[in-house]
């Protein structure tokens, strides 16, 4: 009879710890992050205590890969990337879902309009990387001039055979006219490197005069972005993508650069009419061009990688160990703060 007892005391208790387990399981906030990112941001919210699930795919969810996944669990908040592409159909996979933190400082890839509509938080990680996405343009920048990549292949190939005097004649920097478009955060940290390191004159174009850029670099601002690509020896873009700024550099305004000058893209791609950028690297319209995005990600457009005057690189300008990390924490810290009850420092929607 005891024994019966015993046993019965054993099992209500396991039944009781199982049951609290699927308790503290079902209130538990759960978080979907589309693709691995830097370990630190993951453990912010595993130390919070969240249930978090990263996608194990080594690449780009498909949409209904990403829809499947999300459809699996009731899950609190998204944290995505600028690859993913955020519409209705991922709002309705995931109703749950209050905020979505990207992963980026550009948001063109979710419909911000839409999660208006539907009270969802959209958040970005700006600032933590300006620094690196305005070194890396202004890598872009001197790498392009200084002829650098192609030198580099040419010494690779074995076809160096001594100083000589017309050996990859490049273009100064030094003392040169910078040209910007959008004279954000970004923009404003190119022109500090460029007025302050190289001695350049600063012209810039931006929806909104901007006063830390004159006073820092002392920019001149112009009327229209024609202004500054006709005055311009290096143009450099830094708008966000957006209606107004898709194909903000098409054929008629390359032609409007001086034939010497250089153009500079580390925005977003679709900025640039890349077919007709090709065209004008081609004739010598433009004398060259460095890019780190593209208009249709990840190819290329039709004969930009024969171009001997174009330096391209894979969408890294962010990708510094330092502001990968970065990036990841403020993702973090926005859903945490959402999940608290606390205002994400960067609401974008
Ligand atoms: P920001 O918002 O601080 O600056 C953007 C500037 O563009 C603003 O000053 C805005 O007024 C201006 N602008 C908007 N529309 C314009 C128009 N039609 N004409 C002229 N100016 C206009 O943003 P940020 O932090 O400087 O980032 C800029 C962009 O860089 C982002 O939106 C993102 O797409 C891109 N980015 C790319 C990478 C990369 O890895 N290559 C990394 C970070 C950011």
């Amino acid at each position: 009879m005891e024994f019966a007892w015993r046993l019965h005391d054993q099992y209500s208790f396991a039944l009781r710890y199982v049951l609290l387990i699927e308790y503290t399981k079902s209130v538990m906030k759960k978080i979907y992050i589309t693709r691995a990112i830097p370990q630190t941001g993951i453990d912010m919210l595993i130390n919070k205590g969240y249930e978090v699930d990263v996608s194990a795919k080594d690449g780009v969810l498909s949409k209904s890969e990403f829809v499947a996944a999300l459809l699996k669990k009731e899950y609190n908040a998204v944290l995505c990337l600028l690859t993913d592409t955020i519409d209705r159909e991922v709002f309705d996979a995931a109703p749950h879902a209050t905020i979505f933190a990207n992963y980026a400082v550009g948001f063109n890839n979710i419909d911000s309009i839409e999660a208006k509509k539907r009270g969802i938080t959209i958040t970005n990680t700006p600032d933590v990387l300006t620094d690196t996405v305005a070194e890396h343009t202004f890598a872009l920048l001197m790498a392009v001039a200084l002829r650098i990549p192609e030198a580099d292949r040419f010494t690779r190939r074995g076809e160096y055979e001594g100083w000589a005097p017309m050996l990859f004649l490049g273009t100064d920097i030094s003392r040169k006219t910078l040209g910007i478009l959008g004279a954000g955060r970004i923009g404003s940290r190119v022109a500090r490197i460029g007025a302050k390191g190289y001695d350049m004159r600063v012209i810039y174009y931006d929806i909104k005069r901007n006063d830390i850029i004159e006073k820092e670099s002392g920019a001149e601002f112009r009327e229209n972005a024609e202004d500054v690509l006709k005055e311009a020896d290096f143009v450099t873009v830094h708008v966000p993508l957006l209606d107004s700024t898709r194909h903000l550099i098409n054929t008629e305004r390359l032609a409007m650069m001086k034939p010497g000058a250089y153009l500079v893209n580390t925005s977003r791609g679709p900025v640039i009419d890349e077919v007709a950028l090709v065209h004008a690297l081609k004739t010598g319209v433009i004398k060259g061009a460095a890019l780190d995005v593209f208009e249709n990600e990840p190819k290329l457009a039709l004969g930009l990688s024969e171009c001997e005057n174009v330096v391209i690189t894979p969408h890294i300008a962010s990708a510094t160990e330092e502001t990968r990390g970065a990036m990841a924490e403020i993702a973090a810290t926005s859903i945490i703060d959402f999940l608290e009850g606390k205002k994400p420092k960067n609401i974008v929607t």
